[in-house]
């Protein structure tokens, strides 16, 4: 009996806390709330056997197609523009694709920034990289691994981006990603000289070996860049106490309430970053040589647009390059700076 008595007051003490914890509130959130919708789109070698680009960015198979086309489809439906964060250094590894990729995105009117997974680009490109008279005798070393960058190899690097993009008539990008959130001082450095306003690296959970002062609103560095960074959703019955805003979200039936508690904790002006990638409508599949993502059915475009249906109304889904201009115009208060050289270097971390 004493058992029970004490076995039942766990269990209330339990509920209780767990109900406290529920029902912290902050103040709600006074600015306008915008979502920005994210898609890395890259064909990285090792996730397919072969026709990589129309596999992994278009998601083509013989069985059916559910890839970047699919999202720009349902966006437009749904009225709203994507932000494709394309890795355009892979024109180096399929050339002439990605600009097929780059053209076909522009040509409907979604939006265009940079991505980069550096082991992706061949042997062949740095030689020639290096026999360019504007190389530099300083090299990072191994060039292969984003975060090893100087910032005359970053300048270098995001020169050639810039002209992939100009040699297609897109607009000039304002925002850039590395491959696995990977960055450094230099690469910052490298984004201010070349206005690329808005750095969209800062993955709190993933990046713990980084530079990590946990869930932040955006902040700006020191070298006048401002961080825009990927939204974890307060959610206090899982483990780690947040759930990343991506596509295990699609299906959610509580959007609103993610939205309003991510927007209500932020701790200052903020934008929520949904992450995903060009093969999200894909499914991943074990293979005797490797894991493949590889089309299945549609079930994942009908999520998607379910999920672009139950976007709150009092959510705004804008673009980087509409973010940029509003930090410019100066809609945001972003207070919080840190210091550029707290991500001087990270070169011993995989990536
Ligand atoms: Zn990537």
């Amino acid at each position: 009996m004493e058992r029970l008595a004490a076995l039942t007051m766990t269990l209330l003490m339990v509920a209780v806390s767990i109900t406290s914890s529920l029902n912290v509130r902050n103040p709600p959130y006074e600015g306008q709330k915008y979502l920005i919708i994210t898609i890395d789109t890259e064909a990285q070698s090792p996730r397919q056997s072969n026709d990589h680009v129309q596999r992994l960015i278009y998601g083509n198979f013989s069985d059916g197609r559910a890839g970047i086309l699919e999202m720009m489809d349902e966006a437009d439906q749904a009225g709203v523009q994507l932000t494709f964060f394309v890795d355009v250094l892979e024109d180096t590894l399929y050339p002439g694709e990605i600009r097929e990729v780059l053209r076909t995105i522009h040509a409907r009117g979604h939006d265009i920034q940079l991505h980069q997974h550096a082991y992706l680009i061949p042997d062949e490109t740095w030689n020639d990289w290096q026999s360019d008279p504007h190389w530099h005798h300083h090299e990072a070393d191994p060039l292969h691994k984003i975060d090893c960058w100087d910032e005359e190899t970053a300048d270098f690097v995001f020169e050639q981006m810039i002209s992939v993009l100009e040699e297609e008539n897109i607009p000039l990008p304002v925002a850039s990603r590395g491959g696995s959130y990977a960055y450094n001082e230099a690469i910052l450095n490298a984004m201010a000289k070349h206005n690329i306003t808005t750095s969209f690296n800062y993955e709190p959970q993933l990046r713990k070996d980084y530079f990590n002062e946990g869930t932040q609103p955006m902040f700006k560095w020191s070298n006048g860049i401002v961080e825009v960074p990927v939204t974890y959703i307060p959610v206090p019955w899982t483990l780690s106490g947040l759930d990343r805003l991506d596509d295990t979200l699609w299906s959610s039936w509580f959007l609103n309430r993610h939205f309003d508690s991510f927007f209500d904790a932020s701790n200052g002006d903020t934008v929520a970053v949904m992450i995903f990638h060009s093969w999200s409508f894909l499914e991943l599949v074990e293979h005797k040589d490797g894991e493949y993502f590889e089309y299945s059915n549609d079930k994942k475009v009908k999520q998607f647009s379910k999920f672009l249906e139950n976007i709150p109304d009092d959510v705004e889904v804008i673009t980087a390059t509409d973010l940029a201009d509003k930090i410019s115009d100066g809609e945001f208060e972003i207070s919080t700076e840190y210091d550029v050289a707290k991500v001087s270097n990270h070169c011993t971390n995989p990536q």
